[in-house]
């Protein structure tokens, strides 16, 4: 798809003493690994969200926000309430952790999830400052948007899909982690960014690569699904990260970069806390996404965001890989 007349990158905003630069929050060049800080959103666990560099741009991308979009925002809000509750006292033994796996996940896509898999949770998705989740194992689940809405992004339309569809996580979550305390294991249900990162435990889970647009993409769904996670105590057998062939697009393909109307996405990866992987600049992102309710052109345009596509593209990508190894053999 191509985007319909995205707005171009000129503001009617500024900051009078602009903040110190996001990509040096984010640790972008640093060589030593740590902890993400918290830039943007947040539920100001780690010290009040007025303490963030990037609040005003946070409060602003909210007032701008289309009646449509904050209602699904205060719906999902008030689902957050339901993040815990009482865990059974009978305990369901867990003895075979792969069977309890398969089970959990098939619960998560009875329940509405696309995709759904198993980790640990990882020291890359703490934000420095705040508190550690008390729990070992992590579902990380997928909620699949609706392709023909997100065609209108960046307007107002696309963005209401897309908190539309962070309220069905949210409670995807919630209905997940209530299933597992039924079972007599504590779980908590994560369902935003705010205070847990989402992509790292995505990706060790199972569900897909990081793409050049800096999103996870899944060979089924492409970028075209959210991520929420059930953090739980219940043992669980973890998936392993997967190889559908993103590098290998990646490095040849341009289209989210030519796309982005404010040229945020850098073409060739960087080094960010100690880890080298595709990066944003968060700088020339976060305004354009703050005047378009969430922007989202990169991940629509992405040729593994089309419907049906994905698993032959991976297939290809592959086969081309071992060709081109075998060759040079
Ligand atoms: S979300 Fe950010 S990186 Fe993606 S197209 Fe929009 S401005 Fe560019
Ligand atoms: S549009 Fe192309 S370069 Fe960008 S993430 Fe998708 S495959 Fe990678």
């Amino acid at each position: 798809m191509r985007p319909k007349d995205p707005p171009p990158a000129t503001y009617p905003f500024a900051y009078r003493n602009p903040p110190r630069s996001g990509n040096a929050v984010n640790g972008l060049g640093e060589q030593e690994k740590s902890l993400a800080r918290p830039v943007f959103h947040s539920t100001g666990r780690g010290g009040g969200r007025q303490s963030l560099d990037w609040a005003a741009l946070d409060l602003l991308f909210n007032f701008l926000t289309s009646p449509g979009c904050f209602w699904q925002v205060l719906r999902t809000l008030w689902q957050r309430r339901l993040y815990v509750g009482p865990v059974a006292r009978a305990r369901v033994p867990a003895d075979d952790t792969a069977a309890m796996a398969a089970r959990i996940k098939a619960e998560a896509k009875r329940l509405g999830a696309g995709i759904a898999g198993v980790t640990t949770l990882r020291d890359d998705a703490l934000y420095e400052g705040y508190p550690r989740p008390p729990y070992k194992y992590v579902v990380s689940i997928g909620t699949v948007m609706d392709r023909k809405e997100m065609e209108h992004v960046p307007q107002s339309r696309g963005a209401r899909e897309v908190m539309r569809t962070y309220r069905r996580s949210s409670r995807i979550a919630i209905d997940l982690a209530a299933y597992i305390r039924g079972l007599g294991w504590p779980a908590q249900a994560y369902a935003d960014g705010e205070d847990l990162i989402q992509i790292p435990l995505a990706l060790a889970a199972g569900l897909g690569e990081l793409g050049k647009h800096g999103s996870i993409i899944n060979k089924e769904f492409g970028s075209n699904f959210r991520l929420a996670a059930v953090l739980t105590d219940l043992p669980l057998a973890c998936d392993a990260p997967v190889d559908i062939g993103v590098d290998d697009l990646c490095t040849r393909c341009r289209r989210c970069e030519l796309d982005c109307p404010p040229d945020a996405i850098l073409d060739e990866k960087q080094m960010v806390r100690g880890v080298e992987k595709w990066y944003v600049d968060f700088d020339k992102c976060i305004p354009y996404f703050a005047m378009t309710e969430g922007c989202g052109i990169c991940i629509e345009v992405c040729p593994w965001s089309e419907p049906g596509r994905g698993p032959a593209l991976s297939e290809a990508l592959i086969a081309k890989r071992r060709k081109e190894n075998h060759e040079s053999d």
